[in-house]
């Protein structure tokens, strides 16, 4: 853990941690250090964050689990918050046989399913073997080929930060376009929390569902390594691991980084990798199928604290200099 220091200044009673290294809050365990972490416990501490990090003219940004982003070797001269205590909370109003659950942004896909299973609610077990939190799925509009959250999302409560005061406030889910592992939330927005609407339900045929899906994913993934799921969105036509598997990049290494041989749209952080080495092999895999496929592919993963898409422009100019050189 960073230096923790306690600051009063700017009204902030959090504790914010110094210096604190990213690579911890990232399930690739990729990134160099944030200048300041908080974790914000409820609305008031979050709106003080914020604050604090606009006075300072520091820029902020909100992650979750970090199941789906890469945070720069440099590390992130700003603040980094992740939601926790009563912005991670549930609460159930029921109707007859459905009911609309407040799901705190900080609350952890699993945790959810499981708490909504235990009392007999069904509809939400597709975000279960979706490593992260609620904010997080919201998003990403995370799913699987069976569905995604867009499907049982009713509204989404906002932080917006575009005026002098930061304010709450509550939009449907169409408001924030969600479509296919994406989301159109603007950039000075966070998401509080959001609501869902699930049924009545056998929960242990639920329970036997969401147990063979995970032998699926442990058989088809290299599920318990550290990566991003799946590094590119699928184009509109096929699957990105096909893709990469055709032009012959599975288990292609750069530095620390690996291409799974398990399945290519996995890329691993097989042995102390940077950003840098992700970022080169991204590079290799955009620029290969291009060149064979003619096909762009969009990167899932989100770059946190540095422009990861320029990044990798630059790279794959490079590899297609070398190309016309050779
Ligand atoms: C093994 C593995 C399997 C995976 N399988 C799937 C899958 O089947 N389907 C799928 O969709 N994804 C999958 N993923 C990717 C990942 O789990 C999802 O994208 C997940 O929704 C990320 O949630 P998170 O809380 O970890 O978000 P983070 O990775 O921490 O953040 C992702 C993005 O969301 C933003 N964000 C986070 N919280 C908030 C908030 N409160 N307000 C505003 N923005 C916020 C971040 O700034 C960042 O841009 C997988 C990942 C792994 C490691």
């Amino acid at each position: 853990m960073g230096a923790v220091r306690q600051t009063r200044t700017g009204g902030v009673s959090d504790s914010i941690e110094f210096d604190e290294p990213l690579s911890k809050h990232a399930s690739l365990r990729i990134g160099g250090p944030a200048s300041a972490w908080a974790e914000p416990g409820d609305l008031p501490a979050l709106k003080q964050l914020v604050e604090w990090a606009d006075e300072r003219s520091m820029p902020w940004y909100v992650v979750g689990l970090g199941s789906n982003v890469l945070f720069p070797d440099e590390g992130i001269e700003g603040l980094v918050m992740k939601l926790a205590g009563d912005l991670a909370s549930i609460e159930l109003s029921e109707r007859r046989d459905e009911a609309l659950v407040e799901v705190g942004a900080g609350v952890v896909n699993a945790h959810l399913v499981r708490h909504l299973l235990n009392e007999g609610w069904v509809g939400a077990e597709f975000l279960s073997l979706i490593p992260g939190t609620f904010g997080g799925a919201v998003a990403m509009n995370a799913g699987t080929k069976e569905a995604s959250l867009r499907e049982i999302l009713q509204s989404v409560t906002l932080l917006r930060t575009d005026a002098a005061q930061p304010r709450v406030e509550t939009v449907s889910a169409e408001e924030i376009g969600l479509a296919y592992r994406h989301s159109e939330l603007p950039g000075d927005t966070l998401v509080v929390s959001g609501t869902i609407r699930v049924e009545r339900g056998d929960g242990s045929a639920a329970r036997e569902r969401m147990k063979m899906d995970r032998e699926r994913r442990e058989e088809t993934q290299p599920y318990r390594l550290p990566s991003v799921g799946s590094t590119f969105a699928n184009p509109e036509t096929g699957y990105a691991g096909e893709l990469i598997d055709r032009a012959g990049l599975k288990g292609a290494k750069v530095g620390g980084a690996k291409i799974s041989d398990h399945h290519a749209n996995f890329f691993i952080n097989d042995d102390d990798a940077t950003a840098e080495d992700f970022l080169r092999l991204m590079a290799r895999a955009r620029h290969a199928v291009r060149q064979m496929e003619g096909v762009e592919l969009r990167p899932e993963v989100r770059f946190v604290g540095f422009d990861g898409m320029e990044r990798l422009r630059r790279l794959e100019a490079k590899l297609a200099g070398e190309d016309s050189d050779a």
